[in-house]
């Protein structure tokens, strides 16, 4: 198999090793920081209580109220001088939080994410269109610092502006493109509405992350512009993308085990779950100098795919992110995840690109509308056709969320678009 870094044909006992190593040089790095230095005192930690990879349970939880509580610089590990940049975290929940690095930081973060795109094929000869937003967004200057150690000439587009984009494509014969799931559709809407055939763009691999999408979302990525979608995690905490990507396999992403220790908890009560079993995904820098982090509780939901991936890679897989804990929504008692619900309007494809899920109260109980968008060549059909559709729609939702929706169809393009990550869910119910 050819990689870009011999750390990815390590064995299960090579990993353990490094991060047994790794950890011990990493609780050192966090001490001296006053948050850390405090904790791990109270706990009575220190390098030499870490004997396995195992033993990171012996270390506290840190949570993004922490970070906030270290900011801007509380959390530095190295004198000011040495950071040479910082990003934030773009606030999917909350206050943002910033993180700082240094230039050895940056160096392995970059590998990183050219271990990533060499992974599903991407070369130096292939054109890379960057089409995340830039500034303090992890995902602009992360990603393109990896497609340019990887050698690619790479194209700092930025977010939005489609005509732009799709010039910039047809211009430089762009190969490989970064891109927001949701953001995938909308492009490909626009050339269809300019009369081209997006299966004819010259893309062929698509690197798609930062926010939540379903597997029939990432078919549709696929088969609008005939390329490969390949799902990419990161958060800026943990540097930003980069931390786990797929591989050609398509089956779960590879969590880079030699810069990251993985623990999936119970986000409830904090307990360990065995591979397989779905809960919150816990990290810890095993390579950051800068701004380690200890056990951060992510509160992304997913799980460790049990087994060996037939790619041959030993560093284990995480599934798709289901969602977030913080975005469970409940729904006349019921926990409902955006995602469920995305996953069922994906297999109509009379639905279009976009969907908002609008959470009411009318004084008696919640009411749960999904507005949907659909293909302008449906919207001619009869009445009859489009109740029938509505029926069949709330129907299935049914099914999988337990509560029926109102399902409101509206015309492509008319729900709101954001230029970042997408938002999915308006809760306009009274708190009370
Ligand atoms: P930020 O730190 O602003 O880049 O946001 C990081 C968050 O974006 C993560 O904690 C996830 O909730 C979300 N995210 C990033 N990549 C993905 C992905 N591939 N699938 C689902 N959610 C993602
Ligand atoms: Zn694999």
């Amino acid at each position: 198999m050819e990689v870009y870094d011999k750390a990815e044909l390590w064995d299960r006992e090579a990993i353990a090793q490094c991060q047994t190593a790794r950890l011990r040089a990493t609780i050192g790095q966090a001490s001296k920081s006053p948050l850390y230095k405090e904790r791990f005192a109270a706990a009575g930690i220190s390098p030499e209580s870490i004997h396995s990879p195992d033993d990171v349970q012996k270390l506290p939880f840190t949570t993004k109220d922490d970070l906030r509580s270290q900011y801007p610089t509380g959390m530095l590990c190295v004198p000011n001088a040495d950071i040479v940049r910082m990003h934030c975290s773009s606030g999917t929940t909350g206050t943002p939080t910033a993180i700082c690095y240094t230039q050895n930081d940056l160096n392995s973060w970059a590998d990183l994410m050219a271990r990533c795109l060499f992974m599903v094929g991407v070369r130096r000869e292939d054109v890379f269109q960057n089409m995340s937003g830039y500034g303090l967004f992890t995902g602009g200057l992360g990603i393109h610092y990896g497609a340019e150690r990887l050698g690619c000439m790479t194209i700092p587009a930025g977010a939005g502006n489609s005509l732009r984009q799709i010039k910039l494509v047809k211009d430089f014969n762009t190969t490989v493109a970064h891109i927001l799931p949701s953001y995938a559709l909308i492009l490909g809407e626009k050339l269809r509405a300019m009369g081209e055939d997006p299966a004819q763009f010259p893309l062929r691999i698509a690197v798609v992350g930062a926010e939540p999408y379903t597997e029939e979302f990432r078919q549709r990525i696929e088969e609008l512009f005939h390329m490969k979608a390949y799902n990419s995690y990161g958060l800026s905490e943990m540097n930003g993308p980069g931390v786990a990507f797929e591989c050609q396999q398509q089956n779960g992403l590879h969590l880079w085990e030699d810069a990251y220790l993985m623990e999936i908890i119970d986000p409830a009560t904090g307990e360990r779950l065995p591979d397989g079993e779905i809960g919150e995904l816990v990290l810890t820098t095993l390579r950051r100098e800068g701004m380690p982090i200890i056990r951060y509780r992510t509160r992304d939901l997913t799980r460790i795919i049990p087994g060996e991936c037939s790619c041959g890679r030993m560093h284990r897989r995480i599934d798709r992110i289901l969602g977030r804990s913080d975005d469970m929504l409940i729904v006349k008692g019921v926990n409902i995840y955006p995602m469920q619900i995305e996953q069922v309007l994906m297999m109509f494809k009379e639905v279009g690109q976009n969907y908002l899920i609008v959470l009411e109260n009318d004084g008696l109980s919640d009411v749960l509308t999904v507005k949907v968008e659909i293909r302008d060549e449906c919207f001619v059909e009869d009445m009859r056709v489009l109740q029938g559709l509505q029926k069949k729609i709330a129907g299935r939702l049914r099914d999988e969320i337990l509560v029926t929706p109102h399902i409101d169809f509206v015309q492509a393009n008319t729900l709101p678009k954001s230029e970042g990550k997408a938002v999915r869910v308006q809760d306009l119910r009274v708190k009370k």
